[in-house]
């Protein structure tokens, strides 16, 4: 089976009827394997920057993250990728930076700790932004936004970065472009001002292993209550398709980059939902590419509309199984 897929990875990920799913990876380390992605994907969906920073002994210095940066924006280039802001707090912690708190999953994490920490923020974005020049392909995301006010001081903090950038670039130097920027959409209050949120951003990415998390109130690292973490569950499938459609509605761009997207039934729910791109861990790739290549769109979306009729995760499940099966 590996070798049957493998031998599919040089072609589109399409539906038999021709729609297009860009599939996008998630990175974090330096990716040796760029030389074999690159010709098979759309661009990296997903830079997680704290994984670099869990292993150094403090934080990262401006000109090491320009290098970091700038090895995976020129590695990927000309496609897109989208860089996180740091995202830690939760279950990430970096050693010489530690949180203790009782909730962390509620607590100090993402933006909140980034806007707190302005120096910290400003140092990486001018890193994102002088890693950038001459490249074009940067694009910015700020994860564990909550409310509309983080979004407006992380772009005033990177207005100001971008100005001072430019104010050091002397006459002849090429200016650095504003990049794109997004946000993840992974706290549910965000699922509520997305009109709001369109008016300031270029895209959304949803995150799922977050979103699924605080819809349901589940931890997402708690054996105790593993069994309640479903991304498939009815109401998380249906937070989803309507995500969707509005971010449709509301012409912005809006790709999925948790875990759900690397799985191939979930990826099918995904397409048929209408979802702009997928973005996964490479090993994904071959699964989703060959499962999106097996069916319709018609079939993607009739999939939806069956799907969103059960009201329990375990007929979600059964129901995905079942026709998965058939497919494939
Ligand atoms: C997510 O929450 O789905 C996500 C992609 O981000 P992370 O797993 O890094 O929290
Ligand atoms: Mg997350």
């Amino acid at each position: 089976l590996a070798e049957v897929l493998e031998h599919e990875q040089h072609l589109p990920s399409e539906t038999l009827d021709g729609h297009r799913v860009p599939l996008m990876v998630n990175t974090g380390l330096a990716v040796d394997a760029v030389a074999v992605l690159k010709p098979r994907i759309a661009g990296v969906g997903l830079y997680r920057t704290e994984v670099p920073f869990m292993i150094t002994e403090r934080f990262p210095g401006e000109h090491e993250q320009t290098r970091l940066y700038r090895e995976q924006l020129e590695g990927f280039a000309p496609l897109p990728v989208v860089m996180r802001t740091l995202d830690i707090g939760g279950d990430k912690d970096l050693p010489y930076f530690p949180i203790h708190e009782a909730n962390p999953f509620l607590g100090w994490r993402g933006i909140r700790v980034t806007l707190d920490h302005p120096e910290v923020l400003m140092v990486q974005l001018r890193a994102m932004l002088r890693a950038s020049a001459g490249l074009d392909n940067l694009r910015i995301m700020l994860p564990m936004i909550t409310n509309v006010d983080e979004v407006d001081a992380a772009l005033r903090l990177l207005d100001r970065a971008l100005a001072e950038l430019n104010d050091e670039i002397n006459e002849e130097g090429a200016r650095i472009k504003r990049p794109q920027v997004g946000v993840m959409i992974e706290v549910p209050a965000t699922l509520y001002q997305l009109e709001a949120l369109s008016q300031r951003l270029d895209f959304f990415s949803v995150g799922s292993n977050d979103l699924t998390q605080y819809l349901l109130a589940v931890d997402r690292n708690n054996p105790r209550v593993a069994g309640l973490y479903d991304a498939c569950h009815p109401a998380v499938l249906s937070a989803l398709a309507r995500l969707s459609e509005e971010s449709h509605r509301l012409g912005v761009p809006t790709s999925v980059c948790g875990e759900l997207a690397g799985d191939p039934c979930g990826a099918l729910l995904l397409t048929g939902m209408g979802f702009d791109a997928l973005s996964m861990n490479a090993p994904s790739l071959p699964r989703v590419r060959a499962a999106i290549r097996r069916v319709s769109m018609s079939a993607a979306r009739e999939l939806v509309e069956e799907t969103l009729r059960f009201t329990t995760p375990t007929a979600v499940r059964a129901h995905l199984r079942a026709r998965f099966a058939e497919w494939q």
